[in-house]
Protein backbone atom coordinates (compact mmCIF):
# COMPACT_ATOMS: atom_id res chain seq x y z
CA UNK A 1 0.00 0.00 0.00
CA UNK A 2 1.00 3.68 -0.85
CA UNK A 3 1.85 6.11 2.19
CA UNK A 4 -0.23 8.75 0.48
CA UNK A 5 -2.19 8.07 -2.78
CA UNK A 6 -4.57 11.16 -4.85
CA UNK A 7 -6.88 9.85 -6.97
CA UNK A 8 -8.73 12.27 -9.59
CA UNK A 9 -8.16 15.16 -7.41
CA UNK A 10 -10.20 18.19 -8.30
CA UNK A 11 -10.24 21.22 -7.21
CA UNK A 12 -12.05 24.95 -7.64
CA UNK A 13 -11.98 28.45 -6.17
CA UNK A 14 -14.99 29.37 -7.46
CA UNK A 15 -15.39 29.53 -11.33
CA UNK A 16 -11.51 28.85 -11.18
CA UNK A 17 -10.65 25.13 -11.35
CA UNK A 18 -6.96 24.81 -9.87
CA UNK A 19 -6.67 21.09 -9.89
CA UNK A 20 -7.86 18.30 -12.18
CA UNK A 21 -7.99 15.22 -12.06
CA UNK A 22 -4.64 14.99 -10.38
CA UNK A 23 -3.37 11.55 -9.69
CA UNK A 24 -0.44 10.33 -8.17
CA UNK A 25 1.23 8.37 -5.20
CA UNK A 26 4.26 8.53 -2.79
CA UNK A 27 5.60 5.30 -1.25
CA UNK A 28 6.85 5.26 1.79
CA UNK A 29 10.74 6.38 2.22
CA UNK A 30 10.08 8.24 -1.35
CA UNK A 31 11.08 11.44 -2.13
CA UNK A 32 8.47 12.82 -4.90
CA UNK A 33 9.54 16.06 -6.00
CA UNK A 34 7.03 18.36 -7.86
CA UNK A 35 8.04 21.27 -9.89
CA UNK A 36 6.25 23.23 -12.34
CA UNK A 37 5.25 27.02 -12.85
CA UNK A 38 3.86 29.79 -10.78
CA UNK A 39 0.12 29.12 -10.54
CA UNK A 40 0.04 25.26 -11.97
CA UNK A 41 -1.73 24.36 -8.55
CA UNK A 42 1.50 22.83 -6.63
CA UNK A 43 0.22 24.37 -3.39
CA UNK A 44 -3.29 23.91 -3.63
CA UNK A 45 -2.41 20.29 -4.00
CA UNK A 46 0.02 20.04 -1.00
CA UNK A 47 -2.78 22.13 1.21
CA UNK A 48 -5.48 19.26 0.01
CA UNK A 49 -2.87 16.86 1.31
CA UNK A 50 -2.53 18.86 4.69
CA UNK A 51 -5.89 19.63 5.35
CA UNK A 52 -5.56 23.36 4.63
CA UNK A 53 -7.63 23.00 1.57
CA UNK A 54 -10.74 21.27 0.94
CA UNK A 55 -11.01 19.26 -2.18
CA UNK A 56 -13.80 19.86 -4.55
CA UNK A 57 -13.68 15.87 -5.85
CA UNK A 58 -11.49 12.65 -5.58
CA UNK A 59 -9.90 10.77 -2.59
CA UNK A 60 -6.82 11.47 -1.04
CA UNK A 61 -5.62 8.27 1.07
CA UNK A 62 -2.77 8.44 3.50
CA UNK A 63 -1.78 4.56 4.55
CA UNK A 64 -5.26 3.12 2.75
CA UNK A 65 -7.46 5.88 5.01
CA UNK A 66 -9.55 8.58 3.11
CA UNK A 67 -8.33 11.90 5.12
CA UNK A 68 -11.45 13.30 3.87
CA UNK A 69 -13.44 10.96 6.59
CA UNK A 70 -10.92 11.02 9.47
CA UNK A 71 -13.40 11.94 12.32
CA UNK A 72 -11.10 12.20 15.34
CA UNK A 73 -8.45 11.22 14.35
CA UNK A 74 -7.63 14.54 11.96
CA UNK A 75 -5.01 16.08 14.74
CA UNK A 76 -3.28 12.23 14.55
CA UNK A 77 -2.89 12.65 10.75
CA UNK A 78 -1.66 16.12 11.26
CA UNK A 79 0.99 14.80 13.61
CA UNK A 80 1.68 12.07 11.06
CA UNK A 81 2.27 14.80 8.52
CA UNK A 82 4.23 17.68 9.06
CA UNK A 83 4.58 20.59 6.65
CA UNK A 84 7.50 22.87 5.81
CA UNK A 85 6.39 26.29 4.56
CA UNK A 86 8.19 29.02 2.32
CA UNK A 87 7.72 31.13 4.75
CA UNK A 88 9.58 29.53 7.90
CA UNK A 89 6.51 31.68 10.46
CA UNK A 90 8.84 30.78 13.90
CA UNK A 91 7.24 32.33 17.24
CA UNK A 92 8.92 35.52 17.48
CA UNK A 93 8.72 35.56 21.19
CA UNK A 94 10.04 31.81 21.83
CA UNK A 95 13.66 31.29 21.88
CA UNK A 96 14.50 28.70 19.06
CA UNK A 97 15.05 25.80 21.49
CA UNK A 98 10.82 26.53 22.80
CA UNK A 99 10.25 26.60 19.03
CA UNK A 100 10.96 22.98 18.53
CA UNK A 101 9.54 22.14 22.00
CA UNK A 102 6.54 23.92 22.31
CA UNK A 103 4.18 21.61 20.28
CA UNK A 104 5.92 18.28 21.81
CA UNK A 105 4.90 19.42 25.13
CA UNK A 106 1.16 21.39 24.38
CA UNK A 107 -0.27 18.08 22.06
CA UNK A 108 1.87 15.72 22.82
CA UNK A 109 1.81 16.47 26.59
CA UNK A 110 5.67 15.06 26.45
CA UNK A 111 7.67 15.29 29.75
CA UNK A 112 9.44 18.78 29.58
CA UNK A 113 12.77 17.70 30.54
CA UNK A 114 12.77 14.76 27.48
CA UNK A 115 11.04 17.43 25.32
CA UNK A 116 14.02 19.52 25.41
CA UNK A 117 16.44 16.69 24.82
CA UNK A 118 14.97 16.01 21.49
CA UNK A 119 14.50 19.63 20.79
CA UNK A 120 18.77 20.12 21.43
CA UNK A 121 19.03 16.73 19.14
CA UNK A 122 17.59 18.03 16.45
CA UNK A 123 18.91 21.37 16.57
CA UNK A 124 21.98 19.64 16.12
CA UNK A 125 20.89 17.91 13.80
CA UNK A 126 20.06 20.60 11.81
CA UNK A 127 23.23 22.75 12.30
CA UNK A 128 22.00 24.76 14.71
CA UNK A 129 22.31 23.50 18.65
CA UNK A 130 24.41 26.81 19.22
CA UNK A 131 21.70 29.07 18.51
CA UNK A 132 18.89 27.56 20.82
CA UNK A 133 19.16 30.06 22.96
CA UNK A 134 18.52 32.81 21.07
CA UNK A 135 15.31 34.80 19.86
CA UNK A 136 14.42 33.68 15.62
CA UNK A 137 14.93 36.97 14.67
CA UNK A 138 18.65 37.17 14.86
CA UNK A 139 18.80 34.27 12.44
CA UNK A 140 19.22 34.17 8.71
CA UNK A 141 16.67 33.15 6.59
CA UNK A 142 18.22 30.23 6.02
CA UNK A 143 19.06 29.40 9.63
CA UNK A 144 14.98 29.98 10.67
CA UNK A 145 14.05 27.45 7.59
CA UNK A 146 16.13 24.76 9.67
CA UNK A 147 14.56 25.61 12.53
CA UNK A 148 11.03 25.45 10.83
CA UNK A 149 12.46 21.81 10.07
CA UNK A 150 13.68 20.60 13.40
CA UNK A 151 10.17 22.23 14.93
CA UNK A 152 8.15 20.00 12.04
CA UNK A 153 10.55 17.12 13.46
CA UNK A 154 9.99 17.05 16.71
CA UNK A 155 6.53 16.07 16.12
CA UNK A 156 7.86 12.53 14.56
CA UNK A 157 5.93 12.75 11.75
CA UNK A 158 6.14 9.93 9.52
CA UNK A 159 6.08 12.34 6.07
CA UNK A 160 7.17 15.75 5.33
CA UNK A 161 5.74 18.15 2.80
CA UNK A 162 7.60 21.24 2.11
CA UNK A 163 6.37 23.63 -0.05
CA UNK A 164 9.30 25.79 -1.94
CA UNK A 165 11.17 25.48 1.40
CA UNK A 166 14.20 27.66 -0.17
CA UNK A 167 12.31 30.20 -2.23
CA UNK A 168 12.41 32.64 -0.03
CA UNK A 169 16.23 32.89 0.85
CA UNK A 170 19.15 34.44 -0.49
CA UNK A 171 20.80 32.33 -2.96
CA UNK A 172 23.58 31.81 -0.68
CA UNK A 173 21.52 30.44 2.20
CA UNK A 174 19.62 27.88 0.06
CA UNK A 175 22.25 24.81 -0.13
CA UNK A 176 22.56 24.89 3.97
CA UNK A 177 18.49 23.98 3.83
CA UNK A 178 18.74 21.39 0.85
CA UNK A 179 21.54 19.70 2.58
CA UNK A 180 19.46 18.86 5.86
CA UNK A 181 16.27 17.44 3.57
CA UNK A 182 18.96 15.66 1.85
CA UNK A 183 20.21 14.33 5.06
CA UNK A 184 16.57 13.52 5.94
CA UNK A 185 16.04 11.98 2.49
CA UNK A 186 18.90 9.70 2.98
CA UNK A 187 17.38 8.76 6.34
CA UNK A 188 14.91 6.98 4.97
CA UNK A 189 11.93 9.79 5.32
CA UNK A 190 9.13 9.75 2.70
CA UNK A 191 8.75 13.60 1.40
CA UNK A 192 6.78 15.24 -0.77
CA UNK A 193 9.01 18.68 -2.13
CA UNK A 194 7.73 21.10 -4.32
CA UNK A 195 10.67 23.09 -5.40
CA UNK A 196 12.32 25.35 -8.29
CA UNK A 197 15.95 23.60 -7.46
CA UNK A 198 16.67 21.43 -10.13
CA UNK A 199 19.98 20.32 -8.84
CA UNK A 200 17.94 18.93 -5.74
CA UNK A 201 15.64 17.21 -7.93
CA UNK A 202 17.71 15.89 -9.85
CA UNK A 203 19.68 14.31 -7.15
CA UNK A 204 17.27 13.22 -4.44
CA UNK A 205 14.06 12.88 -5.82
CA UNK A 206 12.89 9.38 -6.87
CA UNK A 207 10.40 10.74 -8.63
CA UNK A 208 10.02 14.34 -10.41
CA UNK A 209 6.25 15.13 -11.28
CA UNK A 210 5.57 18.20 -13.36
CA UNK A 211 2.77 20.12 -12.68
CA UNK A 212 0.49 22.38 -15.41
CA UNK A 213 -2.89 24.28 -15.16
CA UNK A 214 -3.48 22.26 -12.81
CA UNK A 215 -3.36 19.12 -14.00
CA UNK A 216 -0.11 16.21 -13.24
CA UNK A 217 1.69 16.36 -16.79
CA UNK A 218 4.22 14.25 -16.50
CA UNK A 219 5.38 11.95 -13.66
CA UNK A 220 9.10 9.82 -13.92
CA UNK A 221 12.41 9.43 -12.63
CA UNK A 222 14.31 12.14 -12.69
CA UNK A 223 17.19 11.12 -15.41
CA UNK A 224 14.07 10.80 -17.92
CA UNK A 225 12.18 13.86 -17.02
CA UNK A 226 14.99 15.59 -17.23
CA UNK A 227 17.07 14.33 -19.95
CA UNK A 228 13.83 13.07 -22.13
CA UNK A 229 10.29 14.52 -21.19
CA UNK A 230 8.00 13.28 -23.15
CA UNK A 231 5.34 15.92 -23.16
CA UNK A 232 6.31 19.36 -24.97
CA UNK A 233 4.91 21.47 -21.78
CA UNK A 234 7.49 19.77 -19.74
CA UNK A 235 10.15 20.13 -22.43
CA UNK A 236 9.30 24.28 -22.36
CA UNK A 237 9.33 24.56 -18.67
CA UNK A 238 12.61 23.02 -18.16
CA UNK A 239 14.77 24.98 -21.10
CA UNK A 240 12.93 28.10 -19.10
CA UNK A 241 14.40 27.14 -15.81
CA UNK A 242 17.76 25.49 -16.84
CA UNK A 243 19.03 27.79 -19.68
CA UNK A 244 18.04 31.12 -16.86
P1 LIG B 1 1.46 27.27 -7.34
O1 LIG B 1 1.78 26.87 -5.93
O2 LIG B 1 1.76 26.22 -8.34
O3 LIG B 1 2.10 28.58 -7.70
P2 LIG B 1 -1.19 27.72 -6.30
O4 LIG B 1 -1.71 26.40 -5.87
O5 LIG B 1 -0.71 28.65 -5.26
O6 LIG B 1 -0.10 27.51 -7.45
O7 LIG B 1 -2.33 28.49 -7.10
C1 LIG B 1 -3.00 27.93 -8.20
C2 LIG B 1 -4.11 28.87 -8.62
O8 LIG B 1 -5.10 28.92 -7.60
C3 LIG B 1 -3.66 30.30 -8.83
O9 LIG B 1 -4.37 30.82 -9.94
C4 LIG B 1 -4.08 30.99 -7.56
O10 LIG B 1 -4.32 32.35 -7.77
C5 LIG B 1 -5.35 30.25 -7.20
N1 LIG B 1 -5.63 30.21 -5.75
C6 LIG B 1 -4.86 29.66 -4.81
N2 LIG B 1 -5.43 29.78 -3.59
C7 LIG B 1 -6.60 30.43 -3.79
C8 LIG B 1 -7.66 30.87 -2.93
N3 LIG B 1 -7.63 30.63 -1.60
N4 LIG B 1 -8.70 31.52 -3.49
C9 LIG B 1 -8.76 31.74 -4.81
N5 LIG B 1 -7.80 31.36 -5.68
C10 LIG B 1 -6.74 30.71 -5.18
MG1 LIG C 1 3.06 27.69 -4.52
Amino acid sequence: MAMLEIKNLSKSFGDLQVLRDINLCVEKGQVVVIIGPSGSGKSTMLRCVNLLEKPSGGEILYQGEDIMHLGKSVKNYRKRVGMVFQRFNLFGLHTVLENVMLAPVQLNKADKTQARERALDLLDKVGLKAKADVYPHTLSGGQQQRVAIARALAMDPEMLLFDEPTSALDPELVGDVLEVMKKLAGEGMTMLVVTHEMGFAREVADRVIFMDEGYVVEDGAPEVIFTNPKNERTRAFLSRVLHK
